[in-house]
């Protein structure tokens, strides 16, 4: 075999590859079916092979593929405006990270228009992600992503996620447990200056670092109210969970907040094509239009015209085809049919999640909560041992800190039946079940037999 001139993730192997996919399923080079609960890394909420989408985009290619800033921008612009909670604008981009940079951005023309040039600082969640640029890699929490760049990161501070699972304390109310975060975030403003601090970062949901990890009760209407009390703007990074990933256009709708400032992606054009969006409240607008009245930043692909094509009919599909509803009733069945079916199994600490945006956080021991070994090699074994079964899911291992803790996502497309949800839950168990043959104590995780090798 010619050796590969494409540098993969891991150079030592080329990873295995899907070369065709149909509704929830992928299809490999041997012809081998799997389903898909993960969408890839959550993108392809319509699964694979759509036809409406398909059609749309031929049409689209055939009228015009590209143009810089196409025109195609303002019926979407429209369509995901009119759905927000109140936001007026939206800019488009192709990636999720070069989305947040931009949100980081505007944030801070944001001050610089209204004279405030030294509000430059920004506050972030430990464990949320917000892109592999230098900007979004330098508020982000993800230990491991950081790791070697930490000496070219820029300056950020960090402040707690919302993890009710292990920091709720005993006897608090989730009310009392936001508010309590939401002081924590004052706390951090003040130390920095009220007057230079750009804005807070934070994923609504977060995705991959922590395990699709939603906020308590409450939690964003306190954060929301110290962002307005130190005139600090709210940034909602809804990448992963927005898009009618948690059952809702946006997922903050069922937190009851309105960011001045919200990035979506990947489901946006659900993989079909690569297309993001930055959508921004009328305080926002109003500064710059007011001010210097040009938003800065210029790229080759703003607008795309077939990515924007692409997201509007993908988005009109979920409408249509009443897809959210069709989200909120399969995530409740997948909970709940996550929670029977792992009652009591001494290794799965939580199932959480919203919408078909789902997690199982996995431990050594139920009671205590301690997390597994970190170097049981969690996350190989258990994608391994669910590739057996014909499934695709997303594990990911330092979920409490960077280190310790493993978690697996079960985000499967929203057009996925009553049958195929029974069938992630029975494929997902029986690989759970291969991979924890044996758990000794002493040694973290230790394998005996099963196919997780
Ligand atoms: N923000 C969130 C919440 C994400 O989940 C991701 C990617 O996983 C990003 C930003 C970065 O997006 P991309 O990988 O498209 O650059």
């Amino acid at each position: 075999m010619t050796q590969s001139r494409v540098l993969y993730r891991s150079l030592a192997a080329a990873p295995r590859t899907a070369v065709g996919g149909d509704g929830v399923y992928l299809f490999d080079q041997e012809g081998r079916r799997y389903l898909d609960a993960c969408c890839g890394v959550v993108v392809s909420s319509l699964g694979h092979n759509h036809r409406r989408v398909i059609e749309a985009i031929k049409r689209q290619a055939e009228a015009l593929a590209y143009v810089h800033a196409g025109a195609t921008r303002e019926e979407l612009a429209q369509f995901l405006t009119e759905r927000s909670p109140g936001l007026t604008h939206a800019y488009f981009l192709s990636g999720g990270s070069e989305i947040v940079e931009l949100c980081l951005k505007t944030a801070y023309q944001y001050h610089v228009e209204q004279g405030r040039p030294e509000r430059r600082h920004f506050i972030a969640r430990r464990q949320n992600y917000h892109g592999s640029t230098i900007g979004t890699l330098t508020v982000s929490g993800n230990v491991q992503r950081r790791s070697i760049f930490e000496p070219i990161l820029g300056p950020a501070y960090f402040v707690s996620p919302c993890y009710a699972y292990r920091d709720q304390r005993p006897g608090e109310s989730e009310r009392e447990y936001g508010r309590r975060l939401a002081r924590e975030l004052e706390a951090r403003i003040l130390e920095i200056g009220p007057d230079r601090v750009a804005a807070f970062i934070a994923e609504t949901v977060v995705g991959s670092t922590a395990g699709a990890l939603p906020p308590v009760d409450g939690y964003f209407k306190e954060i929301r109210a110290v962002c307005d009390r130190y005139g600090v703007l709210l940034i909602l990074d809804e990448v992963m969970a927005g898009m009618g990933r948690t059952g809702y256009h946006y997922a903050c709708l069922e937190d009851g907040v309105t960011p001045d400032i919200l990035a979506v992606g990947k489901g946006l054009a659900a993989g079909y094509q690569p297309l993001s969006a930055m959508l921004v409240g009328p305080q926002v607008h109003a500064a710059i239009s007011s001010g210097s009245g040009i938003l800065r930043n210029g790229q080759t692909f703003v607008n795309h015209p077939l990515a924007c094509a692409t997201a509007l009919e993908v988005q009109r599909t979920i409408v249509e085809e009443n897809l959210l509803e069709n989200v909120r009733r399969r995530g409740r069945q997948l909970r709940a049919r996550l929670e029977e079916v792992f009652a009591g199994h001494p290794h799965v600490g939580d199932v959480r999640g919203r919408g078909l945006f789902n997690a199982v956080e996995f431990v050594l021991d139920r009671a205590t909560k301690e997390p597994l070994d970190p170097d049981s090699g969690f996350a190989a074994r258990i994608r391994a041992a669910a590739i057996e079964q014909g499934l695709m899911v997303y594990p990911m291992s330092g979920t409490i800190d960077g280190r310790r803790g493993d978690h697996v996502m079960i985000a499967p497309p929203f057009i996925c039946t009553e049958e195929e949800i029974e069938l992630i839950v029975s494929r997902f168990a029986a690989a759970v079940g291969a991979v924890f043959p044996q758990v000794k104590r002493e040694g973290g995780l230790l394998m005996v037999g099963g196919s997780g090798q």
